[in-house]
């Protein structure tokens, strides 16, 4: 590797290493814009929230609803009891045959913990994958459904409010396990061979049915429109929450303690960011600094010995013999020492040899193996 080259390893290597403490400040930042934006759409959401009506079903069309244009919308609360509608169907599904308006069927395989042949567990893997379960979700039906005063609890379908799902299938549903079921895996040749290959042997799978009754009581938050006579209601996409169990306050506690908490994540990942961006920026700024020094030091060096070589060439070529040890360069044993090694500052070479020195891979002082980081040529007089 020729010096140009190497001086080129040196100096990636440094920037390297001075971008590590960046990379980090820059996750961290990027950390904390993540948390930030989540932060402004939980409190934008609980703002929406708080101003948001919370309307008595039978009044929606007359109140809140009146003079709105075909098309248009309004965000409001409503608590009611869920009903299918006079002409819509409802659900019976197999395991708890409960009439319901949404069934969710999910099959999850539950793992045995994997003894080992000497009957110690594995710790690292009980940590991790204990809870590690495969879930599937074998079914997912829903339908048309609408909810009523609990007051009046009326049948008609203009004294309901229409719950449209269809874009809020994703969101969390207030669903109630009505039937659950614990199926033992029969040990076969399939699971024998999981057991001496995986971490854990499946040893059930159990069976789980939630679903959404009729008769019960939950709140929608939601834009509510009037389409073909009837009152609607879908999800608001800016609104974590459509169907829960919690009542209008209880939603604005939990967004507001959720938006507190982001509120302080993103503060302390705001601040570790600055100061690791900002001390990696300093570091970065000392090594171009002590990189830029090492060079011209060098190059003071070089010079001084080159004035040496053209000029009073004498001192070079002193005779070995008028020196006392302590004055000869400890590599040759031929010329005086007139090369100082920074930062350990042993005088021990003479230029020529400071330079070989200098020329090699790892260039260490001989006396202490210290780095070299440049020389100084010394004089006597
Ligand atoms: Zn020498
Ligand atoms: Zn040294």
């Amino acid at each position: 590797m020729s010096a140009r080259d190497r001086e080129t390893v040196e100096a990636l290597a440094r920037v390297a290493a001075a971008l590590d403490g960046a990379v980090l400040g820059l996750g961290t930042a990027a950390l904390a814009v993540v948390s930030l934006a989540k932060y402004l759409a939980a409190s934008g959401a609980l703002r929406r929230i708080a101003e948001a009506p919370e309307v008595a079903i039978p009044d929606l069309r007359y109140s809140l609803l009146a003079g709105l244009g075909e098309g248009e919308s309004r965000l409001a609360v409503v608590r009611g009891l869920v009903r299918s509608p006079p002409w819509g169907k409802f659900l019976i599904p197999p395991g708890s045959r409960e009439h319901c308006v949404v069934a969710k069927h999910t099959q999850t395989c539950l793992f045995g913990e994997w003894r080992g042949i000497f009957g110690w567990t594995f710790d690292l893997h009980a940590l991790f994958f204990k809870s590690l379960k495969e879930q599937t979700i074998t079914s997912f039906r829903w339908v048309p459904f609408a909810l009523v005063d609990p007051a009046s609890a009326s049948d008609k379908s203009t004294e309901m409010i229409h719950v449209k799902l269809d874009g809020a299938v994703q969101q969390s549903l207030p669903l109630t396990t009505v039937y659950h079921k614990l199926i033992p895996v029969e040990q076969n040749s399939y699971t024998l061979f999981q057991t001496i290959v995986g971490n854990g042997y499946p040893i059930a799978l159990l069976d789980e049915e939630k679903i959404l009754p009729i008769g019960k009581e939950i709140t929608a938050i939601g834009l509510c429109r009037v389409n073909n006579q009837n009152v609607e209601i879908t999800s608001c996409p800016e609104i974590p929450f459509f169907l829960s169990d919690l009542t209008k306050g209880e939603i604005e506690a939990e967004l507001d303690s959720r938006a507190r908490t982001l509120f302080w994540v993103t503060f302390a990942l705001g601040t570790m960011s600055v100061g690791l961006l900002g001390h990696a920026i300093y570091r970065f700024w000392e090594k171009v600094k002590q990189h830029r020094e090492a060079r011209q030091a060098q190059q003071r060096f070089h010079q001084a010995d080159d004035e040496d070589d053209t000029g009073e060439n004498g001192s070079d070529d002193d005779f070995p013999g008028e020196m006392g040890d302590g004055q000869l360069c400890v590599i040759c044993l031929r010329k005086r020492r007139k090369a100082a090694f920074v930062p350990c500052g042993h005088l021990v070479c003479c230029c020529n040899c400071a330079k070989r020195v200098e020329l090699m891979n790892e260039p260490l002082c001989p006396v202490c193996r210290q780095d070299i980081q440049y020389m100084l040529r010394v004089y006597d007089s």
